[in-house]
């Protein structure tokens, strides 16, 4: 019997449930892959360069590694998906379809919707690219109820048995050990320089495709990712010997000088199957027990893994489809020029965006308190400001994208996936970062030419969401500061605000 398997650009696990069972049913003969690069869907949004680089170098490596095992491959450059499938059928004939669940609904909808389309079996598996398939706490969610992330990821702890001890209780006494994760990064510090890659033949025949066909953010001269299993592993042994000691107390911290710090910078390649979040995780948990990593850093990076990243997996299942409508605030600005070239004169604005235009990565607290908290102050449209993150982050993907920009970044959804907006001024940029040091805005002024946008913004949006803000307890600090201001003092924050939003061109 002749069958197909169909692996997805964005699964490429080391055991793939569909090829599995492929295999198990036909035993041998008769089983071929295929795997697609549609170009419709590349062409989506101006996708960066290196992005695209990386999901089709990682993509061939992929095949070609099936291949050298015995695998035949049918590997497709197409216009769309519907038309690699519908070539593939009519060349090869298969009875039947293998795949596994997509993590995004749109392609999960299609692969739905593939036996009726097609007029083929289709065999969908469940997705195992993440631990919420395993255990999920909350099987089913009621539609109205918040379900806080620290509840989500103590569970996840618990059942994927990660840093408890024999007790059944948390290692180091505490579930959480964010009030030492929060150091300023010291005046001389050099954070060790990730582990890059070297492009080899496909790499650098991938690099030449796309910059000739693609029209994307950024430059694919100059990729160093990993595109391969083993590649992707070094990246993450790198992180665990160089960085993950110093991952917890500088989490937060930024700096104008260096980008990655101490974070792991391994979310591109498990957003792509080609690392596993609980190998990762377990990895973490046996650097602490060895001795070699503080309990911090390890608790901070299981966190992310398990607690965030999972969280969020389960949290945009349960909100879309409808998400990408929400807007909280009912902001409406279009996406400043800015966010496309760079030119600014803040500082922090500035490097930042520079740097995801040319990396395609920034770490977590600059996507949050330089990028999202800047477009949420500035009332910025949460459609648009989603389009420019999935365009130029490397590691971006619906899924990921959608609560981390419309929830934790923007609030779009009024408080499903964080209890409070994550805003600050520049007194928060200042204590984590060296960036207002030379910058041509003063970050101690709130008002007036000089003075840093990010304050009177801040105030403004306190200003006028006032009664919203209210009914959340934990904004209660913030609303105190207003009563500092007299009816002057909150004139000339609205009108510094005017003035500066005018000016964004
Ligand atoms: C506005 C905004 C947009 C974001 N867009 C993306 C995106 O497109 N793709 C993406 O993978 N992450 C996204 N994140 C989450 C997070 O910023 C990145 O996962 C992280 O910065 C990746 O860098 P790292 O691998 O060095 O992470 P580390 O700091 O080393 O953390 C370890 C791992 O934890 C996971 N993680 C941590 N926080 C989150 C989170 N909030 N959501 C999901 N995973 C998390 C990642 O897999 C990451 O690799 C976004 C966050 C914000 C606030």
């Amino acid at each position: 019997m002749a069958v197909t398997v169909w692996i997805l650009g964005d699964q490429l696990l080391q055991e793939h449930p569909a090829l599995s069972l492929a295999e198990k049913d036909v035993s041998g003969n008769g089983l071929r892959v295929l795997m697609i690069e549609s170009q419709e869907r590349a062409q989506r949004h101006p996708y960066h360069q290196k992005k695209l680089v990386l999901l089709f170098s990682a993509m061939r490596h992929y095949a070609e590694k099936l291949r050298n095992t015995g695998f035949e491959v049918d590997y497709r450059i197409s216009s769309t998906t519907s038309m690699a499938i519908e070539n593939h059928i009519q060349s090869h004939h298969p009875e039947k379809i293998y795949t596994m669940a997509a993590s995004e609904y749109r392609g999960r909808v299609f692969q739905e919707n593939l036996q009726e389309k097609f007029k083929i079996p289709v065999k969908l598996l469940p997705n195992t690219q993440f631990l919420v398939g395993r255990y999920d706490p909350y099987p089913d969610p009621d539609p109205d109820k918040r379900y806080l992330q620290e509840n989500f990821y103590r569970e996840m702890r618990q059942y994927f048995n990660l840093l408890i001890g024999p007790d059944g209780q948390p290692s180091g006494g505490a579930w959480n050990f964010d009030k030492n994760n929060r150091l300023r990064l010291p005046k001389d510090v050099q954070p060790p320089v990730p582990i890059s890659f070297k492009a080899d033949e496909i790499t650098t025949s991938v690099i030449e495709e796309v910059e000739q066909k693609y029209i994307g953010i950024g430059q694919a001269t100059g990729f160093d990712y990993a595109v391969t299993h083993e590649a992707a592993q070094s990246a993450a042994d790198d992180f665990f010997d160089n960085r993950l000691a110093d991952f917890g107390a500088y989490e937060d911290a930024m700096s104008n000088t260096h980008g990655t710090l101490f974070h792991s910078r391994l979310s591109p390649y498990l957003n792509l199957g080609l690392l596993e979040p609980l190998k990762l995780a377990q990895e973490a948990e046996k650097r602490f027990l060895d001795g070699k990593a503080p309990i911090n850093s390890a608790e901070g990076f299981i966190r992310q893994l398990v607690g965030w990243r999972e969280y969020i997996y389960w949290q945009y299942w349960r909100m879309v489809p409808g998400i990408d409508e929400a807007n909280f605030f009912n902001a409406r600005r279009e996406l400043p020029q800015m966010f496309w070239h760079s030119n600014t004169q803040l500082n922090c604005l500035q490097k930042v965006i520079w740097r995801a235009l040319n990396d395609g990565y920034t770490h977590h607290i600059e996507r949050l308190m330089i990028l999202s908290n800047f477009c949420l102050l500035a009332g910025i449209a949460p459609q648009e400001v989603n389009a420019w993150f999935l365009s130029a982050y490397i590691d971006a993907y619906e899924w990921v994208m959608l609560p981390n920009v419309y929830g934790m970044g923007l609030y779009a959804d009024g408080g499903q996936i964080s209890t409070k907006p994550y805003i600050s001024s520049a007194n928060y940029i200042n204590k984590m970062s060296d960036h207002c040091r030379n910058c041509s805005f003063d970050h101690k002024l709130r008002s007036g030419v000089t003075a840093c946008p990010y304050n009177y913004l801040y105030w403004n949006f306190i200003l006028t969401h006032e009664d919203t803000l209210k009914t959340n307890p934990r904004m209660g600090r913030s609303l105190l500061g207003l009563r500092r201001f007299d009816s002057n003092q909150r004139e000339q924050i609205k009108e510094d605000t005017g003035k500066f939003l005018e000016s964004l061109a």
